[in-house]
């Protein structure tokens, strides 16, 4: 259906993120067995997988967010970072939640900030790798899926503030005009 109407190709389908999820839940559990957990969502493209990974995760946990940009439509810009002054992460166990690790420069730029708040521990998780050769030597610890370079929109990630609803991950057939 939606599939028809916008010229989408399902890549991963909700139920794959599922599983997924459910498996990646199980390793942090483990490694954070007895601890307590931040869930640091970079917004607004992680907002889907966190929303599901707190839901499976078994431990004490809390969540608190920045706000990434660097993209205006499929055209990369400079990365603008807002919202860690309000953070504390002090002797915390962190857990940086992103969308999708393409050149590497935004979860790099990001752990490398909030490193400086002294945090206990800083793992990354993203749902997406993207198979390119990376910017940055920074890799997320946990990554869901590795994908080929191309567009992808479903599950939060956007084109123009569109299609993040859609339950899984789509690439366009043609130009996504
Ligand atoms: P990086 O800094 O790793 O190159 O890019 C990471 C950010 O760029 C992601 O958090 C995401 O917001 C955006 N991005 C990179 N590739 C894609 C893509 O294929 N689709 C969408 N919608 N966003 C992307
Ligand atoms: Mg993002």
């Amino acid at each position: 259906m939606v599939e028809e109407e916008t010229q989408l190709k399902e890549l991963i389908s909700s139920a794959e993120i599922k599983e997924r999820l459910l498996q990646v839940s199980r390793v942090l559990d483990e490694k954070y067995y007895g601890e307590e957990l931040v869930i640091l969502m970079i917004m607004k493209g992680a907002v889907c997988l966190a929303a599901d990974l707190i839901r499976t995760l078994n431990m004490k946990l809390s969540i608190d967010y920045i706000r990434c940009s660097s993209y205006e439509g499929q055209e990369r810009g400079d990365l603008t970072i807002i919202g860690e002054e309000y953070l504390d992460l002090e002797n915390k166990n962190v857990l940086v939640v992103d969308d999708i690790f393409d050149s590497g420069v935004t979860m790099d730029s990001v752990v490398k900030k909030l490193k400086l708040k002294n945090p206990k521990r800083m793992e990354s998780l993203v749902l997406l790798n993207k198979l390119i050769e990376k910017s940055t030597e920074y890799r997320p610890d946990y990554t869901l899926f590795d994908v080929e370079d191309l567009f992808v929109v479903g599950y939060g990630l956007d084109y123009n503030e569109n299609y993040r609803e859609l339950p899984g991950i789509y690439v366009f057939k043609n130009s996504p005009e």
